[in-house]
């Protein structure tokens, strides 16, 4: 994998990359695609180095990751929103103004009517048979921008609720309600399962 990372004549990739490896682990095909995701949303949106963002990754497989490291868009401070769809896909916006209801984002997801054009990859990407990581993503250096499709799409804006805090009936933690709920929702999964 150092080879390919060598190869690599781009040095906002390199140190993108020595900041993603130690985070995500290794090098990894998918940490790839969201690290060349993010370089398409960097360009068509204007975003500035560090720039607080926000991700909707449509997998939770390794393509949250550049994201997290290289823009702190993390779960914990919303900027991160995962959809359990298995899909190689993520929208990006930047954080809306006071009063905004909408924002500019775009979708980026990589298209398998472009992959064909590279064998190695698309085999990789429909799992026809196993490539190993530096295959991979030697492909996807020589295809950079090639294989993705985009589009600019309007995302909400969450509004914030208001937090009305219970005592659960059951357990007797405090809990944030949704509706009008007296138990909390650990105890009514429990309660399900019974
Ligand atoms: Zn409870």
């Amino acid at each position: 994998m150092d080879e390919i990372i060598a190869k690599i004549d781009d040095p906002e990739m390199r140190s993108q990359i020595d900041k993603l490896v130690p985070f995500h682990g290794y090098l990894s095909t998918g940490a790839f695609i969201g690290l060349q995701m993010l370089q398409i949303a960097t360009r068509l949106l204007d975003i500035k180095k560090g720039e607080r963002i926000y991700v909707t990754s449509e997998t939770y497989n390794c393509l949250p990751d550049p994201f997290q490291i290289l823009h702190g868009s993390t779960i914990g401070n919303k900027g991160l929103k995962v959809l359990d769809y298995d899909k190689m896909a993520v929208t990006i916006n930047k954080g809306a103004k006071p009063g905004q209801e909408y924002v500019e984002g775009v979708r980026i997801f990589l298209d398998p009517a472009k992959t064909i054009k590279y064998p190695v990859f698309h085999a990789w990407y429909m799992n026809q048979r196993k490539v190993p990581h530096e295959e991979a993503i030697s492909e996807l250096l020589k295809a950079g921008e090639d294989v993705y499709t985009w589009e600019y799409v309007e995302v909400q804006v969450p509004v914030k609720a208001k937090k009305d805090v219970a005592i659960c009936q059951i357990c007797g933690e405090s809990f944030v309600k949704k509706d009008e709920e007296e138990i909390c929702r650990g105890c009514a999964q429990e309660k399900n399962r019974k």
